[in-house]
């Protein structure tokens, strides 16, 4: 026979598990990966100029016959997908008791 309180410890606990485990994986989601916040000129949205747009990267031109040079990428707008949390990070607030 089952003891009435130990079961209700036992589904609080489990529950109270169930609700930790979903806020901890909430707050462990997944960080932007560089590679998704990529450019139409192949480069990562930090290489950009915030409020010109102007890419600062540098590619390996080839000028001539033999002859390379690095010149600044051509790139004046970041094209590629943006990340929300670029334009909107959250205050660190104390949590709500
Ligand atoms: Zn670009
Ligand atoms: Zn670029």
């Amino acid at each position: 026979m089952f003891d009435p309180i130990s079961l209700i410890a036992g589904a609080a606990l489990l529950g109270g598990g169930w609700v930790a485990g979903r806020v901890s994986r909430r707050r462990s989601a997944p960080k932007r990966q560089p590679t998704e916040a990529l450019c139409g000129c192949g480069h990562d949205l930090a290489l950009h100029d915030r409020e010109s747009g102007v890419c600062h990267q540098e590619k390996m031109r080839k000028t001539g016959y033999g002859i390379k040079e690095w010149a600044r990428c051509g790139c004046q707008r970041y094209t590629g997908p943006t990340p929300i949390e670029d334009f909107f990070t959250p205050p660190t607030l104390p949590p709500a008791v």
